[in-house]
């Protein structure tokens, strides 16, 4: 047993299906009066149906989030808040939406409400991001982490089921990283281990989804859809309270400097920085093997990506839109960070790692 540090650090979390039925006492319960609903332009529709249920409660409706927080709609966000003297913000969405709640919280400490319709994890995290010139910059602010979480597995059954799955090994990669962080703790661990576990057996059951479904399907589902959500919760909680490493370094690069789709990004890198790091984390490898129900330790990286390929998604970053001349500075930036890793950062070994992701071959043993 290594000695470690542990701060309980969560929002009030409200979990169940139709959960979003309790998002007006959660409203009052912060004593807030004036709600802005923020979401993606996509989920105007949803969001619209929110600010229509909150009646005096709503102040407003800004449905403007994209990816990676623009510092021009983060302003324009803010101005709206404060045009509009809203005292809370409602973040109904993945991590696009629930990062424009947290740049509107950094600048003015207004408390967030997120209603998390993917599986990203941001709500749990005071980790925020606002790209600026094409940069875009992160960082750690306790203001920015929701004061409320409402998970509503009902909300996320609209999520594409190519989107769902990936945004589920999105889930799992923080799990993963939180498992060999180096301040990880016990009851992260914990967690981390239950988040895949619930994810792995969630996800192919997503996967199978049918499309016109009977009310014995529509149970089935739902309760695929709870435990993938349940899942997303432990891990985003993980992601949270943990540094993350080379997983989560590298596809900061690939999405902030070459616009790579995040959880498909996610997915596609996930086995194979897990590969690289895997002989110097044993317990982290068989925490992932029993989660994910695998023999053997050693097949924890490629367990990831046989449960990636089964559930039919990218597997390489060539299908993702990287071009091959582009792994060298890929390879140059993750080199020129400074961060902990359990395995000591080797150009050459690295290089490969990133020409195995590219190319989509399965890690460890030819296939
Ligand atoms: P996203 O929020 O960008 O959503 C992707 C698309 O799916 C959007 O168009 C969205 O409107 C739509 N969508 C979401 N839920 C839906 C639903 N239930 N039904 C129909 N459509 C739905 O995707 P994401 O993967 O959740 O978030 C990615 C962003 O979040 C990245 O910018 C990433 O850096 C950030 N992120 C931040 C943290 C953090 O801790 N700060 C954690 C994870 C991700």
């Amino acid at each position: 047993m290594k000695d470690f540090l542990y701060q309980a650090q969560s929002p009030r979390v409200v979990f169940g299906a139709g959960s979003l039925q309790h998002l007006e006492r959660e409203i009052d319960l912060l004593g807030a009066r004036r709600a802005l609903v923020l979401s993606t332009p996509q989920q105007a529709g949803a969001a619209q149906a929110v600010f229509d249920r909150l009646g005096p409660r709503a102040a407003g409706l800004y449905a403007q989030a994209v990816m990676h927080v623009p510092i021009e709609t983060a302003r324009a966000a803010r101005a709206e808040a404060a045009r509009l003297q809203a005292d809370c913000a409602i973040a109904l969405g993945g991590g696009s939406t629930i990062g424009l709640g947290k740049a509107i919280a950094l600048e003015s400490g207004l408390p967030i409400v997120a209603i998390p319709t993917t599986y990203a994890g941001s709500e749990m995290t005071p980790i925020y991001g606002i790209t600026e010139a094409g940069l875009k910059k992160t960082g750690r602010d306790p203001r920015v982490l929701p004061r409320t979480v409402i998970y509503d597995p009902e909300l996320s059954s609209s999520l594409p089921v190519a989107l769902s799955v990936t945004s589920g090994m999105n889930a799992m990669a923080h799990a993963v990283e939180g498992l060999y962080a180096s301040d990880s703790n016990p009851i992260l661990d914990l967690m981390a281990e239950e988040g895949l576990r619930a994810l792995a057996k969630a996800l192919p059951q997503l996967r199978e989804q049918p499309l016109n479904l009977n009310q014995n399907e529509w149970t089935q589902v739902g309760e695929a859809r709870a435990q993938a959500l349940y899942g997303a919760w432990l891990c985003g909680s993980v992601l949270g309270q943990v540094s993350m490493a080379l997983h989560h370094k590298l596809c900061h690069t690939l999405g902030g400097t070459f616009n790579l789709p995040h959880a498909e990004t996610h997915t596609v890198v996930l086995p194979h920085a897990l590969a690289f790091n895997l002989p110097q984390v044993p317990l982290a490898a068989q925490r992932i093997a029993r989660a994910l129900d695998l023999p053997h330790p050693g097949q924890a990286a490629t367990g990831l990506y046989d449960l990636a390929r089964s559930l039919g998604t990218p597997l390489s970053l060539r299908e993702l839109g990287l071009q091959e001349r582009d792994l060298d500075r890929v390879c140059e930036l993750a080199l020129t960070q400074q961060y902990p890793n359990p395995r000591p950062l080797e150009q050459a070994a690295l290089r490969q790692l990133l020409q195995m992701a590219y190319e989509g071959i399965r890690p460890g043993a030819p296939d």
